[in-house]
């Protein structure tokens, strides 16, 4: 598998968009945009998973609302494989993190409601992406996609 880290980045369909019945429209988005769903899960987040998870915003005047936030309900966990570079792409179908500048067209400016509750999640590169489906997903929950 880490011979194709390149194609793979990892997502997160977040607590806002799974309360909103928004789940099977990120995935449908997702299948349309041409990625391969190589782990998929249903978690609820404890504080402390999602502090660990954005330890890099701890900082941030934001941190202590986004990981309260990020384990206020369910969400959905994503190891998504697209070729030719799917951080890039994911980002791309996700838009702006603020939804009122997203682009149309966007998954972000379809089910998102505020820079806060942005609908999903992306890594923002190669290297993230390899650490955040390991910190989700063990090796047997990754299927090859073959
Ligand atoms: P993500 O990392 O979730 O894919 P991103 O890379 O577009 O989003 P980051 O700058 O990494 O954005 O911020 C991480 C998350 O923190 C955002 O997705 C959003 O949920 C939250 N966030 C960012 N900026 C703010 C803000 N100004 N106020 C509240 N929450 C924010
Ligand atoms: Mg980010």
């Amino acid at each position: 598998m880490t011979e194709q880290t390149g194609n793979l980045t990892f997502g997160i369909i977040k607590p806002d968009a799974v309360r909103g019945g928004k789940t099977g429209g990120v995935i449908s988005r997702i299948i349309d945009g041409g990625f391969k769903i190589r782990g998929m899960k249903l978690i609820h987040m404890t504080l402390a998973e999602a502090q660990g998870f954005y330890a890099v915003h701890r900082e941030r005047p934001f941190f202590g609302e986004l990981t309260t936030f990020m384990s206020s309900g369910p969400c959905v966990v994503l190891a998504l494989e697209k070729e030719g570079g799917a951080v890039k792409a994911w980002r791309d179908l996700m838009g702006a993190t603020d939804p009122s500048k997203a682009d149309a067209g966007t998954i972000r400016k379809e089910f998102a409601n505020s820079i806060g509750e942005n609908a999903v999640h992306g890594s923002d590169s190669e290297e993230n992406a390899a650490l955040e489906i390991a910190y989700f997903f063990s090796r047997l929950e990754l299927v090859n996609g073959e």
